[in-house]
């Protein structure tokens, strides 16, 4: 355990100090690793302090208290002598480099070094540029998922608007519904809330105005005493207080730092929307908890998720102290599928003897995997991607219906390429065997990262 932070070297950075970042801090301090669990808020688990109402997951308790919890998660971390916590501090640079790992700045000028990196910090609301400008300034009228949680116990009976139509949206409603507002229930789809709130929900047809399959509005104008909020459907109405609750995503900061640092040593790096791969691990970089968008959101998984994460992170040391392949190794090998020759009929072209029935035509595709862990024994074909289903993806969506333009053909194949899990680039060339006589005609395109 270092004793000064500057230059401070540890096993493990974990940035995020709610209920994952907690747990697997625990669990690597149990399996014999020093950790650096670094935390913007002022407290640990500060997120759950706002949600002051029981949980009936909490075997042999039910009924327990989520910021209570939330406080006996902090206290039994802050009692744990090979785990730094530093509060009200966020990281500002990372750097990665193949024999050192990360090196992090923090927001206060200080550094420190760790051989792994874990992401626990969790997701941030939706907040659509349409209903949140960048250039309006907050106006505590017009509230995120967060803030509607912050003050609703507050808020005077009112007319309020939420937007939305999952469990957030749905368990809204019903509470401030209870605590006499007068709630207006917007979805653009059907509800998707969980069974039991649907049911709880429509027991309140009358006292709740809901309008599922509503396109959302067009624009949202808050103000000193309301929000004006425009829409087609509706035209323009009123409300006291609007909520936008539409989702979450993963909360993008930290995950942009390590991204940059990857860029930067010339390793293919996380894209957007994030998300949990298994080509980081070999780097030392790791997500746990909501972040990782492993599970459904919630206390518990993000519990078990910090487990999952620490035994990958002892996974990924443990080679590194018994002189098994470097990092650096591991970093090169790059591994691309290479599909080439793939010949078959397509329809496809805008000329009439290309309308009339399929013309043979041939694909050849790389799929960039990015960096993999060196694999010396054989694994199960689930962990990898089979390029069976590369050559299936590649026939299906250049018979599945007639495409005129060539250009078009190679879209469709990237985006759909793109799509597979772990797949960080694609290059696809589509060469037309017989459109004349003399000569061949291919396009190409590339995609993603190379
Ligand atoms: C309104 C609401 C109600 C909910 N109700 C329930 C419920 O009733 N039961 C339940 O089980 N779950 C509930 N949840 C979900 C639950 O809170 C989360 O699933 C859980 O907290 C996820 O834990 P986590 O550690 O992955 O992320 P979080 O708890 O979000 O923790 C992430 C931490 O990372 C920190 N962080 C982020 N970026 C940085 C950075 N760059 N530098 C430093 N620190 C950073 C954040 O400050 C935060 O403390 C609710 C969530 C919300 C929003």
């Amino acid at each position: 355990m270092p004793n000064a932070l500057q230059s401070a070297q540890y096993d493990v950075a974990i940035i995020g100090g709610g209920p994952a970042g907690c747990s697997a801090a625990s669990w690597l301090q149990q399996l014999g690793l020093s950790v650096a669990l670094i935390e913007r808020e002022a407290q640990l688990c500060a997120g759950l302090q706002s949600l002051q109402f029981g949980q009936d997951w909490v075997l042999g308790s039910p009924g327990q208290n989520l910021a209570t919890l939330g406080q006996q998660y902090a206290r039994h971390i802050e009692g744990l002598a090979a785990v730094q916590v530093l509060l009200a501090r966020k990281p500002s640079h990372l750097d990665w480099a193949a024999a050192e790992g990360w090196c992090m700045q923090l927001d206060d000028g200080r550094s420190l070094k760790a051989r792994a990196l874990l992401l626990a910090t969790g997701l941030t609301p939706l907040r659509p540029e349409i209903f949140f400008p960048v250039s309006a300034s907050p106006n505590p009228r017009l509230m995120d998922a967060l803030g509607l949680t912050a003050c609703r116990d507050q808020l005077p009976p009112a007319r309020i608007l939420l937007l939305g139509g999952g469990d957030n949206a749905v368990e809204n409603a019903l509470f401030l519904q209870a605590r006499g507002h007068q709630v207006t229930l917007w979805s653009r789809s059907d509800w998707r809330a969980q069974q039991s709130l649907v049911e709880r929900l429509k027991a309140q047809t009358g006292a709740i105005t809901m309008r599922p399959r509503s396109a959302m509005p067009n624009r949202l104008s808050a103000h000193a005493s309301g929000v004006g909020v425009q829409s087609q459907q509706f035209g323009d109405e009123q409300f006291d207080h609007v909520a936008v609750l539409l989702g979450f995503e993963a909360e993008p900061s930290a995950w942009l730092l390590a991204g940059d640092a990857l860029q930067r040593a010339g390793v293919t790096a996380p894209s957007y929307p994030f998300r949990d791969e298994p080509r980081f691990a070999p780097l030392g970089l790791f997500v746990a908890g909501d972040a990782s968008g492993h599970q459904h959101p919630s206390v518990q998984t993000a519990l078990g998720d910090g487990v999952v994460a620490a035994k990958a992170v002892e996974a990924f040391l443990r080679p590194l102290t018994e002189g098994q392949p470097t990092l650096a190794m591991r970093r090169n090998n790059r591994q691309i599928i290479h599909i080439s020759g793939l010949r078959f009929g397509a329809n496809l072209g805008v000329l009439d003897f290309e309308r009339e029935g399929p013309q043979p035509i041939q694909v050849d595709a790389e799929v960039n995997l990015g960096a993999q862990a060196i694999v010396s024994r054989d694994a199960d074909i689930g962990h990898v991607l089979d390029y069976r289903r590369v050559r299936a993806i590649i026939i299906d969506e250049c018979t599945a219906e007639h495409t005129d333009l060539l250009e078009a053909l190679l879209g469709k194949l990237c985006t759909r390429l793109m799509k597979l899990p772990g797949v960080a680039g694609v290059r696809v060339k589509v060469t037309k065997l017989e459109i004349f006589p003399d000569c061949q005609v291919a396009i190409s395109a590339e995609c993603g990262q190379w």
